[in-house]
């Protein structure tokens, strides 16, 4: 598949003002995949021109007129799917089977979701006094910047965008320089299905450039940010200018709790799931195993036996279970945290290195890894984002708790139990924006998305993302009401 490889600005692909070029790398085996423009803050100055041009004819479009190219999109990416998906395990590492049964049908109907949506976000009528009407319109924000990380691209495309254009606002989207092929492709198919020029922008750059600039630009009113709880407190500096908008879904270290009354086999599968899918590189992760005492010698067997059993490859090969992760740097990342976990009297029970696999050895592989290590080792409260679980024990249900929400994160946890009232009592106990009782990682685009504390604030998905694409407006009118003279005469 040939791929675009300049900026979307306009409704056209263009190259970046300064002429600058980006190499994508495959994280299989090195090679460079291709070149893209790289946007800079110019470039992000003409998306936004080109965004503001565009807002009054796409706001003032029909709601249903706007679900509709996004219901389209939703059946261009479908009929794209095979190709979409081989461009993103290409790009990312995700194995084909992941990117073609969840992160392409994910994406579709996250379009779909909010494509269906858009006629559905109602005001209201207040009921004031008499004499009085006063209701209440919901009105785009503006422009909205929206900056995105590396690990779900794709994906990551839809939920940013689907609520936003739905809502009436026009986009200026930065995907990461590592991994931007999928989001120039969506550009294209959002081009054939109609969207017109300037309503979404693709602007792939270097975080300290163009992402800086969107998040500190004057004409940008909102801006929704994926990615490390670091750099999300840059944005908030950075928005406090023209005091934008900010919705930002940061980090996690998502608490796996499993109880001694769990279902072992399921619970074992299931935490396998909620780690190692897309090699740890997810924000809702279950990176803490937290196991009962009594079960913990049984559990971690199976566990064990299964991590070993992972199947490393080339994603593009169907029988691959786990791919590289995404870059050079995050693999070395992510394996010295293993030394960071022994200097703190840590153990590695298995994994913790790159395969020694000869066909592997040029791309950014690392075994699936569990460590032993303390509840306040830093392995244990920073976010590793690879293959990289932590296990404690516990004694009892309060120290389980107590250890869930013992990290500065709040995202999402986990939690395997076949007794009812504790699974809903633990549940309530999260400090997180999620719970998985007897599953993990569970997404649906009704469903809200997002975390308190350290993992951020406001919400993708569902009716709380289209409530947070928009602003209320109050209109009063006079109807029948008889006015005392305020300064009789
Ligand atoms: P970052 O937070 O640095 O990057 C996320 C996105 O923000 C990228 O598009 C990045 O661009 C951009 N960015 C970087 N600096 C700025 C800035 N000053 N202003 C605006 N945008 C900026 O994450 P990393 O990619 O460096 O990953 C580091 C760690 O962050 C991971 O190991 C993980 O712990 C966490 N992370 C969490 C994610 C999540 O889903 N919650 C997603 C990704 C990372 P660029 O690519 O050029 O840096």
């Amino acid at each position: 598949m040939t791929v675009e490889t300049r900026l979307f600005i306009g409704g056209e692909f263009v190259d970046a003002a300064a002429g600058g070029r980006i190499a994508v790398v495959n994280p299989h085996d090195g090679s460079e995949l291709a070149s893209i423009a790289e946007a800079r803050a110019e470039d992000v100055d003409r998306a936004v021109e080109a965004a503001a041009a565009a807002f009054p004819g796409w706001s003032a479009t029909p709601a249903m007129e706007r679900g509709r190219l996004l219901l389209k999109l939703a059946d261009a990416i479908e009929a794209d799917t095979d190709g979409l998906a081989r461009l993103e395990s290409t790009d990312t590492g995700h194995p084909l089977r992941d990117s073609r049964a969840l992160d392409v049908p994910r994406t579709a109907v996250t379009f779909r979701y909010f494509g269906g949506m858009a006629d559905k976000v109602q005001g209201s009528v207040v009921p004031v006094e008499k004499g009085f009407l006063n209701y209440v319109m919901r009105e785009p924000v503006g422009v909205v910047g929206q900056i995105v990380p590396w690990n779900f691209p794709l994906m990551f495309t839809s939920w940013k965008m689907g609520p936003a254009l739905a809502a009436g606002n026009t986009v200026v989207l930065k995907p990461s320089e590592l991994t931007p092929l999928s989001t120039l492709r969506v550009a294209e198919l959002m081009r054939k299905v109609g969207f017109p020029p300037g309503v979404v922008n693709i602007v792939p750059g270097y975080g300290d450039k163009a992402g800086q600039r969107i998040a500190e630009h004057p004409g940008i009113h909102k801006v929704a940010f994926t990615g490390s709880t670091a750099t999300g407190r840059k944005v908030v500096r950075a928005s406090a200018g023209n005091l934008k908008r900010v919705q930002l879904e940061l980090g996690g270290k998502g608490a796996n709790i499993v109880f001694d009354d769990a279902n072992i086999p399921a619970a074992v599968g299931g935490s396998a799931f909620a780690i190692f899918h897309n090699q740890g590189q997810a924000c809702i992760a279950g990176s803490r195993l937290l196991l009962h005492d009594k079960i913990a010698d049984e559990f971690l067997d199976r566990f064990l036996k299964l991590t070993r059993s992972i199947k490393l490859g080339d994603p593009l090969d169907a029988a691959t279970e786990m791919g590289p992760l995404t870059s050079a740097m995050h693999r070395d990342r992510v394996v010295a945290f293993c030394k960071v976990a022994r200097d703190e009297g840590g153990e590695v029970l298995t994994g913790g290195r790159p395969p020694e696999r000869g066909d592997l050895a040029r791309g950014f592989y690392v075994e699936p890894t569990v460590v032993r290590a303390k509840p306040a080792d830093r392995v244990s409260q920073e976010e590793v984002f690879g293959p990289f679980v932590t296990v404690t024990t516990f004694r009892d249900e309060d120290e389980a708790v107590a250890l869930a929400n013992g990290t500065v994160y709040g995202l999402g946890g986990g939690l395997w139990t076949e007794n009812l009232a504790r699974a809903h009592r633990v549940a309530r106990a999260f400090v997180s924006g999620m719970v998985w009782i007897n599953s993990y990682k569970r997404v649906n685009p009704g469903s809200p998305f997002g975390g308190v504390r350290g993992s951020g604030y406001g919400r993708e998905m569902g009716f709380e993302a289209m409530h947070d694409y928009t602003e209320a407006k109050s209109v009063w009118v006079n109807v029948d009401a008889k006015l005392p003279p305020f300064y009789p005469r």
